[in-house]
């Protein structure tokens, strides 16, 4: 009796759709070979596609309609338990189709039957002749130079891919070196023994950071989950590298989450050079080769440190003992598309399940932290001073109404512009806002160019003569009269990082303005070779958008305005405040890091506004303090769990009737569950109409976050169902990062 029941087992298979349920293949050949976390080729809806197996069991349909696999393309399965656990964890979490939870946890290049492991590159360090000083011999190369510069700062070879990051044209110049024997090639991979005697010395911990350090260090061998909340500068960087290093010596392995790809080429030199080990990089800037090799090298323990952005925290490493989460505020771990995860969040389960710590760090941690540090769930390591001789910069309160301001930008703050410059300092100009000016209008009639697609103005792009819509990217040219009364009075209303630069630069002839948006280091390189221009003191003001934002260390700035501080003050979005207070309080970071003081100067519509007052003159602290009150009586997040249906459609009203349905159907469902369920909506999205498309969204809110997964456990599958969900589209996004 049993034979035949096992010879019915079949093969359940993840496919990367969007359908909850897995699929089932006949296995060729041996049943056994198929194990979870092995890849195949199997046939689906008339194409041959990747899935990942994750089980045996009985066909769920008749066994005559089952296919067979293509082909098995693993022998052995590609991840290790932990991973599997972790992704199938987080696919009923976020209440995600497994399939493309498994796409998103994979390297891209896996999702390719054909693809083949590439070699390992070489990787470039700098030969004896080379470690000498060879700016006289380099004098008429700088590119040359440069790269050698960039090689010799690293106790450990360096890869083509972080040679790239620091200058795209790259390849001429490293030739040439490779030439003249002053660089020599060594097969990457090879472990910390090529470290010349190079590593540079960490600086003494002050008693701050030595007693956070000695806590994580107490700690290492068991599940312990800690918030490193150390104001802009305070060395918190320093402080879990010196706590990776008994990790990395008892030979174990360190994962190191971070929000964006610029911060990571910085980070990964001084953690090369303080910890003298091989450190891989995972992010969106690497081609799929060399994220695939990066992930080997991880997954085969070779890797000793894995610095990435989120999808890293699905990288198997056997050894792991330890996970950092960087900026952990920051909306970027939360992924806004697909397979909506928060990476800080996994990172958590990720270290309970495999019984290590984990810190969390960040100079303006989100209330979703801080809370949890004060129910005891995270322990609290404070900074309250800067490392070494660095200063907390001095703040003022600008009214930017009432006082004359030209391009946005006050007297005052252009007064202190020159006295900083002549002491030959840096100067930072924080605008939220890219392009020349938010707003066209018309003189004669008022009315504004708005984009055909969106409910938004289009924003004036000046250089390229084009109207630019920031939310669809329609385009198209500035034009000469209105198109309503035919005016030609057109007012170029408010202003944006492009105007402040053209203004500046105007202003300020002997210096040179650099402006660092999404506009000026879209193509690859170009934010590195930016903020090295920043670094160097090439550029003496710089002018951006919140990538300045972003712990990026310039110690020469010694003044920062910040021209709309208020513009989350009045957003639609629940987390809109917390934002602003978090980009204040890092853009206002970037001043006075070494050893000059530094001065912070905000601009705001509405500075008597108490949020902004405490803010600036209580601190971070009080103004979180603030808000969690304000969020705990108006029952949001952290003090409620949310998820927020989405649906869109080219047809106004239609989303909207959709959600209606659904919510009542959730109400008629008799769950037991929906009475502890509040349902709010369904609504309009803040931006209705984006792209085209009207938006809508259906909220549901609970005080505990069980009876909330149950119903969501339900509601997917039945919608996935259901005719009209069919053809409508829609998604879920479970702790939402933004109402938007
Ligand atoms: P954070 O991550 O908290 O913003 P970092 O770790 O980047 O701070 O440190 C800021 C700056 O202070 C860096 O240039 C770092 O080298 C320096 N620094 C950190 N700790 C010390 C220390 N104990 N003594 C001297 N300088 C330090
Ligand atoms: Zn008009
Ligand atoms: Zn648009």
């Amino acid at each position: 009796m049993g034979d035949t029941e096992v010879l019915a087992d079949v093969v359940k298979v993840a496919i990367a759709v969007p359908l909850s349920q897995v699929f089932d293949y006949l296995p060729i050949g041996e049943l056994s070979a198929y194990q979870t976390g092995c890849r195949v080729l199997v046939s689906f809806a008339r194409r041959k596609v990747v899935g990942v197996v994750v089980g045996h069991g009985q066909p769920s349909v008749a066994i005559s309609k089952v296919k067979s696999v293509e082909q098995l393309l693993d022998t052995a399965p590609l991840v290790p338990k932990d991973i599997v656990e972790l992704i199938q964890w987080a696919a009923g979490y976020y209440h995600h189709p497994l399939g493309e939870a498994w796409a998103t946890a994979l390297p891209v290049a896996l999702r390719r039957a054909e693809f083949k492991a590439p070699k390992e590159p070489v990787v470039y360090r700098p030969t004896k002749a080379g470690a000498e000083d060879c700016s006289t011999l380099l004098k008429r190369a700088p590119a040359q130079a440069g790269l050698l510069a960039f090689l010799s700062e690293s106790p450990l070879p360096r890869s083509a891919a972080e040679c790239r990051l620091h200058d795209t044209g790259w390849s001429a110049p490293m030739k040439q070196l490779i030439a003249k024997e002053l660089v020599e090639t060594v097969r990457s991979g090879l472990p910390a023994e090529l470290a010349r005697d190079r590593v540079k010395h960490s600086p003494e911990l002050n008693s701050e950071q030595s007693s956070a350090a000695s806590a994580i260090r107490k700690n290492l061998h068991h599940f312990y989950a800690q918030l490193l909340y150390g104001v802009t500068g305070s060395g918190k960087t320093e402080v879990y590298i010196d706590a990776a290093r008994p990790v990395i010596e008892a030979g174990k392995q360190v994962l190191i989450l971070l929000p964006e790809i610029g911060l990571t080429p910085q980070l990964l030199s001084r953690i090369q050079s303080a910890l003298a080990c091989r450190v891989e990089l995972s992010h969106s800037g690497l081609n799929d080769s060399e994220r695939f090799l990066a992930w080997q090298a991880a997954r085969k323990g070779e890797a000793t440190v894995l610095i990435g952005t989120r999808s890293a925290v699905f990288t198997p490493m056997p050894q792991l003992g330890l996970i950092v989460v960087d900026e952990e505020h920051d909306g970027s771990l939360k992924q806004q598309d697909g397979f909506r995860y928060h990476a800080r969040d996994l990172a958590l389960v990720r270290a309970r399940a495999s019984n290590i710590p984990v810190v969390l760090a960040s100079a303006t941690p989100s209330l979703e932290s801080l809370h949890n540090a004060a129910k005891g769930q995270l322990e609290l390591h404070k900074l309250n001073k800067r490392a070494g001789a660095a200063k907390g910069p001095g703040l003022s309160l600008l009214d930017s109404r009432s006082a004359h301001t030209e391009n946005g930008v006050s007297g005052e703050l252009l007064g202190r512009m020159n006295e900083v410059l002549a002491r030959g300092e840096q100067v930072i100009i924080f605008i939220n806002r890219r392009g020349f000016a938010p707003v066209l209008m018309c003189e004669a009639c008022g009315s504004m160019t708005d984009c055909n697609h969106c409910d938004a103005h289009m924003t004036i792009h000046a250089r390229s003569r084009s109207l630019r819509c920031h939310h669809c990217g329609a385009s198209r040219s500035i034009p000469r009269a209105c198109l309503h009364c035919e005016s030609t009075d057109l007012l170029h209303v408010g202003v944006g990082t492009e105007r402040v630069d053209e203004y500046l630069t105007e202003k300020f002839p002997d210096y040179q303005v650099l402006r660092i948006d999404r506009d000026t280091t879209s193509r690859k390189g170009e934010l590195q070779r930016h903020l090295a221009m920043a670094a160097s003191g090439e550029a003496q003001i710089l002018v951006g958008t919140q990538m300045l934002a972003k712990g990026h260390d310039f110690p020469n700035v010694t003044l920062v305005g910040i021209l709309d501080a208020d513009q989350g003050l009045f957003s639609a979005d629940f987390r809109s405040i917390e934002q602003m207070g978090q980009l204040i309080v890092q853009v206002a970071g970037r001043a006075g890091r070494a050893e000059k003081p530094g001065h912070v100067i905000v601009q705001s519509r509405s500075p008597d506004h108490p949020l902004l007052q405490t803010l600036l003159q209580e601190g971070y602290g009080p103004f979180t303090d603030h808000l969690l009150t304000e969020r705990k009586d108006a029952l949001w997040p952290p003090y409620v769990h949310i998820a927020l249906l989405r649906s869109d459609s080219a047809v106004a009203g239609e989303a909207r009737a959709f959600l209606q349905q659904v919510k009542e159907w959730l109400s008629a469902s008799g769950s037991e569950h929906i009475k502890q369920i509040t349902i709010m909506g369904p609504a309009d999205a803040p931006m209705e109409r984006l792209g085209g498309r009207h938006r809508a969204q259906l909220l549901l809110m609970s005080a505990s976050r069980k009876p909330l997964h149950q119903l969501l456990a339900t509601m997917r599958p039945a919608l996935e169902k259901n005719p009209a969900a069919r053809k409508i589209r829609w998604s879920l996004d479970v702790d939402p990062h933004d109402m938007l």
